[in-house]
């Protein structure tokens, strides 16, 4: 499976590359350089929880990629 995301910011050239780690069925992208931002995807309800984006002026981009399953590309705005 693989999972990426594109975090649109309009205005704002500047992109982060998230470090993602997973914690059961979720996968949880944080920024080394925001330290309080952090999206998770919940990779069987494809449910999406933000934390620290508000007011938060960068692009962030990451993407996880779990072996031996069909490819799986999401895009959010
Ligand atoms: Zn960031």
């Amino acid at each position: 499976m693989e999972y990426s995301f594109d975090f649109n910011f309009s205005g704002n050239p500047s992109t982060h590359k998230c470090e993602q780690k997973v914690e059961g069925d979720w996968v949880i992208f944080t920024c080394p350089i925001c330290k309080d931002y952090e999206r998770r995807i919940n990779l069987k309800s494809r449910e999406v929880v933000v934390s620290g984006a508000e007011g938060n002026p960068h692009q962030h981009r990451g993407s996880f990629i779990k072996p031996g399953l069909d490819n799986l590309q999401c895009n959010l705005n």
